[in-house]
């Protein structure tokens, strides 16, 4: 209250850090599941990629982007999420604490909000939490780098991943010895085993699993029904109204060549 606002133990304030990101840059704040290893194994996901994992994952990145402010591209595969935040944002005086707690609390929520959306038969067993940091970038090399560095992360995981369970799986060998089995193979010795042992062309796996998902503003054409008011004779009468909103879309494109950011010029302004 009034009373409180000048008080004796005002001064105790003095004692937060000041953590203002540097002015310009791009801000990243990337979450990462608490144990999800283990989470994955509890609510049984299925392996080597659980796609209502994922696209529980995206739909919380979803609703991030849309609550909060200044987040003009997101980034997520397996149990990680990156949003970026424009350049000149000044949301919460840009304190780093701000920008990555309001991001990891939005997110953890809505992943338990809109967990049954997803996994109908499976019950959420406990609550999962996600870590965050806070990143910040002088330039568009960087912050292309970074995001490159994850997607890069998301096909050599994949890509192991990809063989690791089909060793278990199909050809029948315990985790242990599927490990010992890739101990020391390069990309083209796991491709190899892909075709050859599983018939596994890996160019022709979901591009969800290989890229990750790329998450940026467009323009959508929405369909809605709206009830009419006016005259009385056509009142309870529906009728479909189009409107046009931007929304987060998901894509599943590579972002590490230029073709990317040649095509979305605005997301870098
Ligand atoms: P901000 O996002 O800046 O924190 P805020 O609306 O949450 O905005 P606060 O200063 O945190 O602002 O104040 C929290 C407000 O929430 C209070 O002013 C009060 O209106 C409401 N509120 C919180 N807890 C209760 C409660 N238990 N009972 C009634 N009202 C509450
Ligand atoms: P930490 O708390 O250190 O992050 P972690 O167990 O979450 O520990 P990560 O390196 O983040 O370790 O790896 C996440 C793990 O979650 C993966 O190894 C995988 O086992 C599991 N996982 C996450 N998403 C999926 C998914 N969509 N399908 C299958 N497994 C998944
Ligand atoms: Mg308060
Ligand atoms: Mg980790
Ligand atoms: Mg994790
Ligand atoms: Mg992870
Ligand atoms: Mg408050």
């Amino acid at each position: 209250g009034a009373a409180m606002a000048k008080s004796k133990f005002e001064y105790v304030r003095d004692f937060e850090a000041d953590d203002t990101c540097l002015a310009h840059c791009w801000v990243v704040v990337r979450l990462d599941g608490r144990n999800f290893h283990r989470f994955a194994e509890k609510h049984n996901f299925s392996k080597p990629n659980d796609s209502r994992a994922l696209h529980l994952m995206t739909r919380c990145a979803q609703t991030v982007m849309e609550e909060l402010e200044d987040i003009v591209i997101a980034y997520g595969q397996s149990d990680e999420y990156s949003f970026v935040f424009k350049r000149k944002s000044n949301w919460f005086k840009r304190r780093a604490s701000k920008f990555m707690t309001h991001v990891a609390s939005q997110f953890a929520s809505s992943y338990v909000f809109y967990w049954r959306d997803y996994f109908e038969d499976q019950p959420l067993l406990y609550p999962p939490g996600f870590d965050g940091r806070v990143i910040v970038y002088p330039s568009n090399k960087t912050l292309k780098d970074y995001l490159s560095w994850r997607q890069a992360d998301c096909h050599i995981n994949n890509l192991y991943n990809t063989v690791f369970w089909a060793l278990i799986q199909q050809s029948g060998l315990t985790p242990v010895q599927a490990q010992a089995r890739l101990q020391g193979t390069l990309a083209a010795d796991k491709n190899e085993i892909l075709f050859s042992e599983f018939n596994i062309n890996y160019n022709n796996e979901p591009m969800m699993y290989r890229k990750g998902t790329v998450l940026i503003w467009q323009k959508v054409d929405e369909v809605m029904t709206k009830e009419i008011k006016l005259p009385a004779e056509m009142e309870g009468k529906k009728m479909a109204v189009t409107r046009t909103r931007t929304k987060p879309v998901p894509l599943h494109c590579d972002i590490i060549g230029d073709a990317f950011w040649k095509e979305h010029p605005e997301i870098l302004d």
